[in-house]
């Protein structure tokens, strides 16, 4: 099964992250076409997956653009698409890993007559995109797609709610590499280490690990902070992916405002996850928006890690609340503040849920399943 993957980030994004983790799995030869250069490239070099980026200059259309922007892009694309369906004649089938990547996949994917696979990493509703690039979106889907495969049950709803073809689609879950995420017990050491390097040795320390912009909610954790007693404190891990410089500057702001400063640290992106998330006693995400999928979730139960995720989008269906986590509505600080100081009051009970997280996450999300699953859709669709 050879495969051409499209993505347009250069970045690391979950779905970037997941795009590598498939694409290893193929012994065959496969390529990923880039839409952009970045460390996204650079990652794929290290780990001797074969990439190429595709164009010089980066597409200017935005999940929010209209359909001017769209229009103006085009003279940008139109090259892009003829390249991308020159390489897709090598390979028996396109996958569009992407927004950006499914516009550029479904044109080539016509011309070279190789047939096209979207994998759908969004939740297509108007809290992510522009009307005119949800019906874009569906429109291609529907056309050329033969294969959608959402990352959750409320990537695929929100899809079919947009108009898309509910036949077509399949939902795979994000898949881990369990042996990156050693036993709670083997992270003893380092975590004392590494709490005592950030100065954080003797405080109930809150991980916050998404990239920065305003629907993953960094602010809602600030706010609850600011309801907590003052040994509990946040440590941020990621940063601004896609030009949200004004919302980072908001940030540091707030804490300024707010007389947080001793009690946050914000570290930037960090590729070493399981050891940040290690010397954490709790996780929390806090996004606004519904969640796709929400790879930080299962991450965090994966390091045995109490997790508090916001009760939307996929990420309901990662967390059963008060047996493997717990749920907080979307932008409620008081409520979440409410639920850390909880569990820290209850260290027992909320190691024991962590425990139990960490057990069904390892069933639940392994990544030789994942990939096992997405080989057979795509053995099958290549059959058929
Ligand atoms: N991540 C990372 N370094 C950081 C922050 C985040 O490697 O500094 C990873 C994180 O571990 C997760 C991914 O980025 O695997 C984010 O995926 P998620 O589904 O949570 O959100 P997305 O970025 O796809 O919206």
């Amino acid at each position: 099964m050879k495969l051409f993957f499209i993505d347009q980030s250069g970045n690391l994004g979950g779905a970037e992250l997941c795009l590598a983790d498939i694409a290893q799995s193929f012994e065959t030869p496969v390529l990923i076409g880039l839409l952009q250069d970045g460390p996204f490239r650079e990652r794929l070099e290290s780990l001797q997956v074969p990439v190429q980026v595709l164009t010089k200059q980066a597409l200017q259309v935005r999940k929010e653009s209209g359909l001017a922007a769209g229009l103006k892009s085009l003279q940008q694309l139109i090259p892009l698409i003829q390249k991308a369906a020159r390489t897709a004649a090598d390979y028996d089938a396109i996958y569009a890993n992407t927004p950006k990547a499914l516009v550029v996949g479904a044109l080539a994917s016509a011309l070279s007559r190789r047939p096209l696979v979207y994998h759908l990493h969004d939740i297509i509703a108007p809290e992510h995109f522009s009307k005119t690039n949800r019906q874009l979106l569906i429109f291609l889907a529907n056309r050329f797609a033969r294969l959608v495969i959402a990352n959750s049950n409320a990537s695929k709803a929100a899809f079919i709610e947009a108009g898309g073809q509910a036949d077509k689609v399949e939902v795979v879950y994000n898949g881990f590499d369990l042996d990156a995420y050693p036993v709670a017990v083997a992270l003893e050491e380092p975590r004392a280490a590494l709490r005592q390097e950030l100065g954080l040795s003797n405080r109930f320390v809150v991980g916050h690990f998404s990239r920065l912009a305003p629907w993953k909610g960094q602010h809602i954790l600030l706010e609850a902070l600011t309801h907590l007693p003052e040994d509990v404190v946040a440590l941020f891990v990621g940063d601004a992916l896609f030009g949200e410089d004004a919302y980072v500057e908001a940030l540091h702001q707030q804490v300024k405002d707010q007389g947080l400063s001793d009690r946050i640290r914000f570290l930037g992106f960090q590729s070493d996850i399981p050891r940040l998330m290690a010397a954490c006693d709790l996780v929390a995400h806090t996004s606004t928006a519904p969640e796709p999928f929400g790879r930080v979730i299962v991450e965090a139960m994966l390091c045995a890690r109490p997790v508090i995720a916001a009760a939307a989008g996929g990420a309901v269906e990662l967390v059963e609340p008060g047996q493997t986590g717990w749920l907080c509505p979307p932008g409620d600080a008081d409520k979440l503040a409410a639920l850390i100081l909880s569990c820290r009051d209850q260290p027992e009970f909320t190691q024991a849920v962590a425990q139990r997280a960490d057990q069904t996450a390892r069933q639940r999300f392994n990544l030789t399943e994942t990939n096992q699953q997405i080989r057979s859709h795509l053995q099958a669709l290549l059959e058929r």
